[in-house]
């Protein structure tokens, strides 16, 4: 009885609706706001570096007030260097901390540094000493009038590959050493840094737990033929003929990288309650799409006591808090994106987090693919899986949202997906947002002994090599479900950046591994 009523509890705490803190526009909402006070900011490690290292351009902007008439120091690399008739140079200064560059004013005829700043090129290195002040021109508020001038690191004009002018992402990404000092790769890595920290975020204050999940792994299950196996063995000396070829192998068994963290993420959900693992994943998928990596960063949240609808909620809560955390606390690297790759970014941001997801079936989204009369490459039948074109004319042109499908038939998903009433379908559920499609998928976990053994019998899954999975089922089993959400494609759907590649700081595709 008392298990009952604890179990109660835990599950309607279970179902985490949106609140309207959630939901109401990123500036006023405090549960958006909350995660900027946690920024490193105006800590006593800033005041120390405020006196010793000088300031960062981030907190110079932040703090303009402060700093207007007061000597400072500043560093960074030089954007652009441009010389008046006046005498004057003006050098734009980007030190990575924000978006914005920091004018600095330097007299061409200085007696201290008019032979170094002749020197002083795009790309350089450099230390800059002197007052801050309101500026007069136009696209800056404030400006610092060198009196001193250190040169770090020359960067030599003819050879320097970034010159002031747009350079094609396919070029950058054979200079993935320097590309992150360009705008759009240094505003994605902010965000990226500001989503992984809203991740966390999230999830401690729901009250889940972290949980590091293995990276090397024996379960290949969920990818066959997509895994990367894991050996210390010599492809020039193979093992001799006849024998059991693992024996001399590391783990003396076939080892793989992870293609998920779930199963284990499991294990701690029925100890723990609400887990969430998140860290990279690794897929030898042989398709060159702009929406696939080989190694990625996966978020998989796991929580005992779900169903379907509370993983669904879950799932768009979570959405919209970091569509929220980007829109209040990344507002020039969004301005800067909706400039030059997405215009109508903010506008589909604002709606993304202010509406409810548009909820619907696999059979009912094989119905309006079929009734749409568009021509697909791909055919649209009950028991084919979706294909990336049908996912996005269903979200960008049917719903023009993001989309939740429940309930695929069985026959297309994975041994631990919970079999439905129907026994046709399973509890599944993708998420698919415009520009990107499928950026969520998950399921309510099969909790019934004889019906995973069923499964994995029909799937051929080996009880034996999944014995602790299926034991989980044995002692105390419950209701439970999860999901997986791709940083990457949640990057591509916050960002508007095309292509995945630009998301992540060193992609890794088939015939790519550099860096
Ligand atoms: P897709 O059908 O798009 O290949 P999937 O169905 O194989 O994805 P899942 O196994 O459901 O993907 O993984 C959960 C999430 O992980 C996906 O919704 C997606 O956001 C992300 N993801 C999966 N594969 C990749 C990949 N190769 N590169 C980047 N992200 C990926
Ligand atoms: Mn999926």
């Amino acid at each position: 009885m008392i298990v009952v009523v604890q179990c109660h509890i835990i599950r309607n705490a279970g179902a985490i609706k949106p609140t309207a803190a959630d939901l109401a526009s990123a500036g006023e909402s405090s549960a958006v706001a909350e995660p900027t006070r946690c920024l490193p900011h105006s800590t006593p490690l800033q005041e120390i570096q405020d006196m010793e290292k000088g300031v960062r351009i981030a907190d110079l902007f932040r703090d303009e007030h402060k700093y207007v008439g007061k000597r400072t120091l500043v560093q960074g690399w030089v954007r652009t260097k441009r010389d008046s008739k006046a005498g004057i140079s003006f050098i734009e200064l980007n030190d990575g901390s924000c978006m914005k560059n920091l004018q600095v004013i330097a007299e061409l005829d200085h007696p201290d540094y008019s032979e170094l700043l002749k020197k002083i090129t795009t790309g350089s290195a450099i230390m800059v000493e002197g007052a801050v002040s309101l500026s007069p021109g136009k696209g800056q508020s404030i400006e610092l009038s060198a009196d001193r001038i250190h040169l770090y690191g020359w960067a030599d004009p003819a050879l320097y590959p970034l010159q002031k002018k747009r350079h094609s992402f396919e070029y950058l990404r054979q200079i993935a050493h320097l590309r992150p000092r360009t705008n759009t790769i240094g505003a994605a890595a902010r965000v990226r840094n500001r989503l992984s920290f809203a991740i966390h975020q999230f999830f401690q204050i729901h009250g889940f737990h972290y949980i590091h999940t293995p990276i090397i792994t024996a379960s290949d299950c969920e990818g066959a033929g997509e895994t990367f196996r894991v050996t210390t063995l010599d492809p020039a000396q193979p093992a001799p003929e006849g024998g059991d070829p693992y024996m001399s192998d590391f783990f003396a068994r076939p080892a793989f990288l992870t293609v998920s963290g779930q199963l284990q993420a499991e294990i701690y959900a029925l100890a723990l309650g609400r887990v969430y693992t998140f860290g990279p994943t690794f897929r030898a998928e042989n398709s060159n799409t702009s929406r696939h990596l080989a190694e990625f960063w996966m978020v998989e949240p796991e929580m005992a006591f779900f169903d379907l609808e509370d993983d669904l909620d879950l799932a768009q809560t979570f959405i919209k808090n970091l569509v929220g955390v980007a829109l209040n606390d990344c507002q020039d690297e969004l301005e800067f994106f909706a400039r030059f790759i997405e215009p109508e970014l903010t506008g589909r941001l604002q709606a993304a987090a202010e509406s409810a997801f548009e909820i619907i079936t696999y059979t009912e989204a094989i119905d309006i693919l079929i009734k749409s009369k568009e021509q697909f490459s791909f055919p649209v039948e009950w028991g084919h899986d979706l294909q990336a074109e049908h996912e996005r004319y269903l979200t960008e042109k049917v719903f023009r949202k993001p989309v939740g499908i429940i309930n695929f038939p069985r026959s297309l998903k994975p041994f631990y997906m919970r079999v439905n009433e129907d026994e046709k379908t399973v509890a599944a559920m993708d998420i698919l947002v415009p520009g990107t499609g499928e950026i969520i998928g998950g399921s309510q976990r099969e909790e019934r002994l004889e019906t995973l053994l069923e499964q994995m019998r029909l799937k051929g899954v080996s009880a034996e090599d999944y014995q602790w999975y299926v034991e989980l089922r044995e002692f105390g089993s419950v209701p439970h479900s999860g999901f997986g959400l791709g940083l990457e494609r949640l990057m591509q759907f916050i960002t508007g950046i095309p292509n995945i590649r630009e998301v992540i700081p060193f992609p890794r595709t088939p015939g790519h591994v550099d860096f």
